[in-house]
């Protein structure tokens, strides 16, 4: 399983300088497996240089794309009217959410439609399906798929990826518990290789008025991997307020409670191998 990271950035996307560590992009990454089925987890801005990049469109063949939304919030859908396999027809796009099909469905043509986009998302000529992805895992292009609900207002879902005898769970807007971990999504990511977790916040900033945000730090985020016995912790949806250098800073802090945590960045390649 290979996972590639297009936008690492939450809430709004950022006009980052020339040379950007982290990059500016709201979330979207591509999660191929060893059999060759590509998922998108959310279609932020990300999405646009996701399109763009090598690993894409070498296989513009390639007709399926799963596409599992985590919410509908702008900086998880923003890069879909961007996205040009919507506008292509041979493009097989089946989008999943963790909520009923009819109402991905709806959501995503409320979306996209006159006068926010000059382009109606039903009349695109891609082929399109949606479908639900619930907490039993379920067979999806020949991996296994399954969802969480996380503590975010309006809902958010983690996903759990399985192929291979390798694992990634996304848990991208969360806020954790006045108790430490969240247990329940500490099961869910049970033994995860990768668990891709909230880090909008500093431990100091959340304590001083940000919680019921609906967003988490990456002190709860060594928790929680510690309470999964993840193999590896990777934070993300970084505060647009942030810095290179303090990303910087917040890395190498994480680091030294949980040395096989890394901070997500626009590029970076995590190569789950068995
Ligand atoms: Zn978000
Ligand atoms: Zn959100």
């Amino acid at each position: 399983m290979r996972i590639e990271f297009f936008g690492v950035r939450g809430t709004a996307p950022t006009a980052p300088r020339r040379g950007s560590v982290y990059g500016g992009h709201t979330p979207c990454a591509l999660v191929r497996t060893s059999a060759g089925t590509d998922f998108i987890v959310d279609a932020g801005t990300g999405l646009v240089s996701l399109a763009k990049s090598p690993a894409f469109s070498r296989r513009t063949s390639l007709r399926i794309l799963h596409i599992l939304l985590t919410h509908f919030h702008f900086d998880h859908v923003s890069g879909l009217p961007f996205f040009p396999e919507i506008f292509r027809a041979g493009a097989d796009l089946r989008f999943y959410s963790s909520g009923p099909a009819a109402a991905l469905r709806r959501r995503l043509e409320e979306f996209m439609t006159g006068p926010y986009f000059p382009v109606e998302f039903k009349a695109t000529p891609s082929r399109k399906s949606f479908g639900r992805v619930g907490r039993r895992p379920a067979s999806v292009g020949g991996a296994k798929v399954s969802s969480h609900p996380l503590h975010h207002p309006q809902g958010c879902a983690a996903f759990r990826i399985e192929e291979n005898g390798r694992s990634v769970v996304f848990a991208t807007d969360t806020e954790h518990g006045p108790g430490g971990a969240d247990e329940g999504l500490a099961a869910f990511a049970r033994g995860t290789d990768a668990l891709i977790y909230d880090a909008t916040f500093t431990p100091a900033e959340y304590a001083a008025g940000r919680k019921g945000w609906g967003h988490s730090t990456w002190a709860a985020g060594v928790e929680l991997a510690r309470a999964a016995g993840a193999a590896r912790l990777v934070l993300s949806h970084f505060n647009p307020d942030h810095s290179d250098a303090k990303l910087g800073r917040l890395e190498d802090a994480a680091r030294r409670r949980f040395p096989r945590s890394l901070f997500a960045r626009e590029g970076l390649i995590l190569r789950l191998e068995r």
